[in-house]
């Protein structure tokens, strides 16, 4: 709708005429019969003519504020964008607050509209009738111009470029080596690189066509669909070899003998996750929902539990919203932080408050922050399951991205201390000293962990002990890894309770250290570390700013306040004196307690200890009584929760 490069004069009569009609339109009557009146070319059946659209949404015009009142001075403009204002901003209210609205409609420009209206509600401007109605008419919008605006397919996105083909078979031929490399990593970087170059031509050729619209935007994605139909098919990864297959060829080129495997491959990627991703992220949104829905915070927007702990978060510029409106102790004095200021927490760590050091059963307004508050809801944990949301759309997505990525992990972050027993060399680590890693039995629980003869896979977060010659500890750490890595395994692995443990001697190799960067780790890193895991696997105060490292490195955005995280391991990590208390009441208290002392438990008995409801609820209603029978004939009773109260009412 809004392509700065025309250049028609702001005073055109035809452009004026157009303005003169949006800006005289009333505001219930901006409908969809209006809006093809002005901006869709159609075919006229009665005179057999193909007939143009009166306007062009791209008209400049210059908007005065003695016609627009939203502006207080002339703006240069465009059709298009009065229409964006006036039916999705003037008509609902918004513009008020946010201003009349010039940028450029792509997919960073609608983030950040999004952005001012959410902020518009969450400080209380507006209210979230207002932001239905702001959804419900940029929707509308977007639906009702798609069919005659949206320009999806042009001659020139289907005709081969010989040039882009030529380039190809020379880069393939020049990295050979790199593209055959036993080292993922290598594989991947490479297949990248060439594929960035031959996007870089193809777009050249592009840009002048109706067809570049769709992924100048941001909608479509050029290194996606339009990659493996005319580029090539790039790289594939093969579970049986644990490399990746590059394969020159694309969808247009046809497939040679060598290739059937990974497009099979490809195929199966592709249609795996998404088939099985609504079923596995409904089980993840409904544990979440049993775990947290009896945690509530303090309706007192002055409550304060007195707590003095805190929990570390560096606040990176992608995630920076995850953390507004939450208090910090900065030199001794709290700070709130809020639209105006949150800049300045960027790129560093701070000192959070948290329901995780909170020292009351209810959480207090100083350790929750004001964002529930604001928004008026009491039984926070109900509110949690955005996440999982997001992961149901990721893996439906997954069918149509299969762009792969891997990344080296940085030395400096493999483990929870500075350690100097190990070295990497290559993308490998290797033991300097005798060490064994314990990695959790939760093999056969969670899928994409297994057990081979000469190899474990898991996520590399658990802990890990480095031993002088004589046998005795020296260092007990944990690894930080959050990815999935494969463990090489020399002598029997030794199994405890909790624990498969692989022991390693001086020199050998351990592991390779380059992980396939996908949504799929942070998924392990929720399974694992805050739902299943029955022992400990990271320091407590630690998992918010691990969880966020772990969506960092995958390039994964659950969209997720970090409050979600902080209930969740409040929720599952008890005190081991005594169970039925949160692990919050002994951190709360000393601050310098031991952070693995506290007992972890697995989400079902979590969700059990919490409450007949919650276990009937989570559809295991024979535990759910027994464990609730037990607590009667042992005096003990358990919470209401927010479900109870609406059976109960
Ligand atoms: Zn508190």
């Amino acid at each position: 709708m809004a392509n700065e490069t025309n250049n028609q004069p702001v005073t055109a009569s035809a452009a004026l005429a157009g303005m003169e009609k949006i800006l005289n339109q009333p505001l219930e009557e901006f409908n969809k019969a209006f809006l093809e009146s002005m901006f869709a070319a159609y075919f006229d059946k009665e005179t057999g003519k193909y007939m143009q659209a009166p306007f062009s949404p791209q008209m400049r015009i210059l908007l005065k504020p003695d016609k627009y009142k939203f502006i207080s001075a002339p703006i240069k403009t465009d059709l298009g964008r009065l229409v964006i204002n006036r039916y999705m901003l003037e008509r609902t209210g918004f513009i008020e607050h946010v201003g009349y609205f010039n940028g450029v409609l792509n997919e960073d420009g609608l983030a950040d509209l999004n952005a001012k209206i959410n902020n518009a509600v969450l400080t209380d401007k507006m209210d979230t009738k207002a932001l239905g109605e702001y959804i419900d008419a940029r929707d509308h919008l977007g639906f009702w111009v798609a069919s005659y605006l949206g320009c999806s397919i042009t001659p020139a996105l289907i005709r081969p470029m010989y040039d882009v083909r030529k380039r190809k078979n020379e880069l393939f031929k020049q990295r050979e080596a790199e593209l055959k490399s036993d080292n993922a990593v290598t594989q991947v970087k490479a297949a990248g690189e060439i594929e960035k170059e031959l996007l870089g031509m193809v777009t050249n050729h592009l840009k002048e066509d109706d067809g570049w619209d769709m992924y100048a935007s941001g909608i479509n994605n050029m290194s996606n669909n339009y990659k493996t139909i005319n580029v090539m098919r790039g790289a594939v990864f093969n579970n049986v070899t644990k490399k990746y297959d590059v394969v020159k060829e694309s969808l247009m080129d046809g497939i040679d003998q060598r290739g059937i495997t990974p497009f099979a491959n490809s195929v199966v990627a592709a249609a795996y996750p998404s088939a099985v991703g609504t079923a596995e992220a409904g089980v993840m949104a409904k544990i979440i929902l049993a775990l947290l829905q009896s945690e509530r915070i303090d309706p007192n927007p002055n409550s304060d539990c007195g707590s003095t702990a805190t929990i570390p978060v560096t606040i990176d510029k992608k995630y920076k919203r995850y953390f507004l409106f939450r208090n910090f102790n900065v030199n001794g004095k709290i700070v709130s932080s809020n639209l105006e200021n949150i800049d300045k927490f960027v790129g560093k760590t701070w000192q959070m408050y948290s329901p995780m050091a909170c020292k009351n059963p209810v959480i207090c307004a100083k350790c929750a922050g004001q964002i529930y508050h604001n928004l008026h809801a009491e039984n926070v944990g109900l509110l949690s399951t955005q996440i999982t949301q997001k992961l149901l759309n990721l893996k439906l997505k997954a069918k149509h991205d299969l762009s792969q990525s891997a990344a080296d992990i940085p030395v400096e972050t493999l483990f929870w201390h500075k350690c100097e027993y190990v070295e990497v060399k290559d993308s490998n680590l290797y033991a300097k000293a005798p060490m064994k890693l314990f990695i959790p039995r939760l093999l056969e629980e969670l899928k994409g962990f297994y057990r081979e003869a000469t190899t474990v896979s898991s996520m590399a977060m658990f802990p890990v002990k480095f031993y002088n010659s004589q046998g005795s500890p020296v260092l007990s750490t944990m690894m930080t890894v959050p990815g999935m890595l494969t463990f090489n395994v020399y002598d029997d692995i030794q199994e405890d309770e909790n624990y498969y443990i692989l022991s390693y001697e001086p020199g050998s190799l351990i592991c390779n250290l380059g992980i396939q960067t996908t949504f799929v780790n942070v998924e392990f890193f929720i399974n694992q570390i805050f739902l299943y895991a029955k022992s400990p696997q990271l320091p407590y105060k630690m998992m918010p700013e691990m969880f966020f490292r772990c969506q960092k490195i995958n390039g994964t955005d659950l969209t997720g306040p970090c409050i979600t995280y902080e209930l969740l391991a409040r929720r599952v990590c008890r005190d081991p004196s005594n169970t039925s208390r949160s692990f919050a009441y002994v951190y709360s208290r000393d601050p310098n307690c031991n952070q693995l002392a506290y007992t972890k438990q697995p989400y079902r008995v979590a969700v059990h200890d919490a409450g007949l409801l919650e276990g009937i609820v989570f559809q295991d209603p024979a535990k759910a009584m027994s464990v609730s029978l037990a607590r009667r004939l042992n005096g003990k009773k358990s919470g209401t929760t927010p479900l109870e109260t609406i059976i109960k009412a």
